[in-house]
């Protein structure tokens, strides 16, 4: 049974406003980054809205969308072609034409797909339209223009170009293990290193840390073999029950350091206030009692 939550409202709903002329995959506006848990929604979306249909146009609204590309490439590499299939790596969406070519969407900050009839239905900082043969269109909208639509040989290449780590869904847990135990940095700010794993960001690097009783500024590399272990299990773990409620937070536990963000919050296991603290680059939450 869904519970209500009450103190945090999830970015993604997965859930579809269905009439004629528009379907919508829900988003409330503020600011967050999709990690692998609200890609893997996008690839969803676009699976169910964009494959087996011909591209017949592409709109660009805004040309800072497709920053390093042109429009002329991504023409090339789209027009008249299908996308066969979607998928994720990391943070990223990957579309295949059926000729091995991938359309790459990065989400950034606050960044969706929106299947429409008509143009006029889509949201006002849509930058990105498919037009399909069939009439519908598939809208990637991006308030901040921090995402990006690029063009890519193929997956393995696109992969290589980024120099992106091991997808974290994928990694196994020796090159795991050889991630952390090489790195002298921050726990917290390794595994939001795409380069060493793909796929985690703020939210669920906090929360995988909060879950395991470890400090964000812990050095990866001084973990034992048990805590990584342990970590390991639980980062898979709390991605897999993201991605099976669609990155809806409300669905997850109510004890869950995600459900408990917020500056006034006090930690759901022992009810010390959260501390807060920048890590990476990010804000990062915990509870100095529970996390060591
Ligand atoms: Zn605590």
């Amino acid at each position: 049974m869904r519970r209500p939550c009450t103190r945090f409202i999830s970015p993604v709903f997965f859930s579809f406003i269905q009439d004629e002329t528009v379907s919508l995959l829900r988003l409330v506006l503020e600011v967050y980054m999709p990690e692998l848990p609200e890609v893997e929604t996008f690839r969803s979306y676009f699976k169910q809205f964009a494959l087996n249909r011909v591209v017949v146009a592409i709109s660009i609204q805004d040309e800072r969308i497709i920053a390093g590309t042109g429009t002329e490439k991504i023409w090339k590499y789209c027009m008249n072609r299908q996308f066969v299939e979607a998928e994720r790596y990391g943070k990223y969406l990957l579309a295949e034409t059926e000729e091995g070519a991938c359309l790459v969407f990065h989400f950034g900050m606050t960044g969706y797909l929106v299947s429409a009839i008509h143009q006029a239905h889509l949201p006002v900082h849509t930058r990105f339209v498919i037009h399909f043969h069939d009439n519908t269109l598939l809208g990637f909208v991006n308030q901040r223009l921090f995402g990006r639509v690029t063009i890519c040989a193929s997956p393995s290449e696109f992969i290589q170009v980024k120099k992106l780590g091991p997808d974290a869904m994928a990694v196994s847990i020796d090159e795991f293990a050889t991630v952390l135990k090489s790195s002298s940095g921050a726990i917290k700010t390794v595994l939001m290193d795409q380069h060493r794993i793909a796929g985690i960001g703020n939210l669920y690097s906090d929360e995988a840390l909060f879950q395991t009783g470890i400090h964000p500024s812990a050095r990866a590399d001084t973990l034992d073999s048990s805590k990584v272990a342990f970590l390991y299990d639980t980062v898979r773990r709390i991605l897999g029950e993201s991605i099976a409620c669609n990155a809806d937070f409300s669905a997850l536990p109510a004890d869950y350091l995600v459900n408990n963000r917020n500056r006034n919050a006090v930690c759901p296991r022992c009810g010390t206030r959260l501390c807060t603290d920048k890590i990476g680059g990010r804000t990062a939450y915990f509870c100095a009692k529970c996390q060591s």
